[in-house]
């Protein structure tokens, strides 16, 4: 069966891509990555190809602290190893603290993107990828969403 309206852009391309969970095609944020926080966080409502919305409701992102967190853990000791490998420890010289300061600043240039990242890995278990995206509507989550709300939970 043919399936026209499959893009070749897999779960994960998209994901750290920051693109829509359910076309895989649409930009989740609205300004490339910066170091100015709010511009970087700022969020296309809805997706602008197939118009899945970014909040599917109230305080929906408020998890992706713990995902941030599992991450920079992740990184550091994936950043660690290769330190370990390339540059070596020992506990007769500073190499390991050399690493926690090397390791503070790769976290510190990578965090908008970070960020960014949690967001769109945390939307993804939510948001399906529909192939179809075409002819259907997104999952109307309209009743889930309190505009007042909005910053307070
Ligand atoms: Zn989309």
């Amino acid at each position: 069966m043919e399936m026209p309206n499959k893009t070749n852009r897999g779960y994960l391309a998209s994901t750290i891509g920051c693109r829509c969970p359910r076309c895989r095609q649409g930009k989740l944020f609205a300004n490339p990555v910066t170091i100015r926080l709010k511009d970087n966080m700022k969020m296309n409502e809805h997706c602008p190809v197939c118009g899945q919305p970014t909040e599917i409701e109230v305080g929906f992102y408020y998890g992706t602290s713990y995902v941030s967190y599992a991450i920079t853990v992740a990184l550091s000791v994936v950043s660690l190893a290769i330190w370990w490998l390339t540059i070596g420890l020992s506990v007769y010289d500073n190499r390991f603290f050399y690493w926690i300061g090397a390791n503070a600043v790769l976290l510190l240039v990578l965090q908008p993107w970070l960020m960014r990242l949690s967001r769109s890995l945390w939307i993804s278990w939510f948001v399906p990828y529909d192939p179809d995206w075409k002819f259907t509507k997104p999952r109307d989550f309209s009743e889930r969403i309190n505009k007042e709300q909005g910053a307070n939970w």
